[in-house]
């Protein structure tokens, strides 16, 4: 676990918040979850998702078991 994970009070608790995130946004599993206000990739994120929350939504498509991918 790296900083500031490893000397966080809340490590036991949430373990660092979510892997798959950390991997998305920060190419690293290991690095802090970037939705954590600790994290060194916070405001990055913030600005990314105050953005897309200002834009039109994609079109909904359900999934089904069997359905052609498009
Ligand atoms: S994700 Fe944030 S709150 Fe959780 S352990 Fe790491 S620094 Fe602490």
């Amino acid at each position: 676990m790296k900083e500031p994970c490893r000397s966080c009070d809340r490590r036991e608790i949430d373990w660092g918040g979510c892997r798959c995130q950390a991997m998305a946004v920060t190419g690293d599993a290991r690095n802090t979850d970037p939705a954590c206000e600790l994290s060194e990739w916070h405001q990055a994120f913030a600005d990314v998702a105050d953005k897309e929350s200002h834009e039109p939504s994609p079109p909904f498509i359900y999934r089904r078991v069997g359905a052609p991918v498009r």
